[in-house]
């Protein structure tokens, strides 16, 4: 059961920091000139086997990557046990200095980070969007409510979440959530990696944010299916398909953006585990 691979990890780390600067966190250019330190006396002291992995990353370090006009991949860190460094994708769309949050970092001082830096840049967050009840959509959520940010999910997810004080805007799918100019439509296609798994799409820039039910291209398999549908996943994947088929750019949960070609290959492989009867 994987969330998603280092290396796949490892590549977009790769994009963001070494070929695109724009996009980093200047807090995380500090951390990483330190760890880069920390690395190379460590290595003249000859303790090079207690170097951490290349891959590995400073686990409260945020990246927003640019990937459209007004809209960012914000991406985060968590080290899994057997499995490293696990990095998780969420989305920010700015529009005339409001933006729109689609899903939290993993824990709340990295969205607290986020959120900052989101305001820093012009764009202070109005809203947010949680795609399903994992960790990795909304391990922050208590950061956005001390924040006063509004929130806005399917009942289901309020209800697998359990939280007491969480009382969000009911999404009826498919709905259009609005955060000052900012607008996506929550759109639920039916039960895959979850039972309560949602896609946002902002028409404007035709970028679909498919979560956890889209996996990247490098991915081979369907990543954690722990509280998967793999009997409804293919279906619920024609159904994104036939709604979004003109996206420009697809997010997924784990791993690189690309095209409509992620919802290609995520379909192959939910036929591939539902014809294996898994
Ligand atoms: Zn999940």
């Amino acid at each position: 059961m994987r969330l998603d691979q280092g290396p796949v990890a490892a590549r977009q780390w790769d994009a963001c920091t070494r070929n695109n600067p724009e996009c980093r966190d200047p807090r995380g250019a500090v951390t990483h000139a330190f760890v880069w330190t920390w690395l190379a006396l460590a290595f003249a002291q000859g303790c090079a086997h207690h170097l951490p992995s290349p891959n590995a990353t400073p686990r409260d370090d945020v990246t927003l990557m640019p990937i459209a006009d007004g809209v960012f991949v914000h991406t985060t860190w968590k080290t899994l046990p057997g499995m490293g460094p696990v990095a998780s994708n969420g989305v920010l769309a700015c529009d005339e200095g409001d933006g729109l949050l689609v899903d939290t970092a993993w824990n709340d001082a990295q969205t607290a980070r986020l959120l900052d830096l989101a305001a820093e840049r012009g764009c202070p967050v109005r809203a947010l969007v949680v795609t399903h009840s994992h960790e990795d959509r909304m391990g922050g959520l208590a950061e956005v409510l001390r924040r006063g940010i509004a929130t806005y999910a399917l009942p289901d997810t309020v209800a697998r979440a359990r939280i007491d004080a969480w009382q969000p805007s009911l999404v009826v799918s498919p709905q259009t959530v609005r955060a000052g100019q900012v607008s996506a439509e929550v759109f639920f296609p039916g039960a895959a990696h979850a039972p309560d798994n949602v896609v946002v799409w902002l028409s404007g820039s035709k970028v679909l944010f498919g979560g956890c039910m889209v996996r990247a291209a490098s991915g081979e398999t369907l990543g954690n299916v722990a509280d998967a549908d793999i009997r409804a996943w293919p279906e619920s994947v024609r159904r994104v398909i036939a709604r979004y088929g003109d996206a420009v750019r697809v997010v997924p949960g784990h791993g690189a953006t690309g095209g409509t070609e992620l919802l290609a290959h995520t379909l192959a492989l939910a036929e591939a585990a539902q014809s294996q009867g898994r």
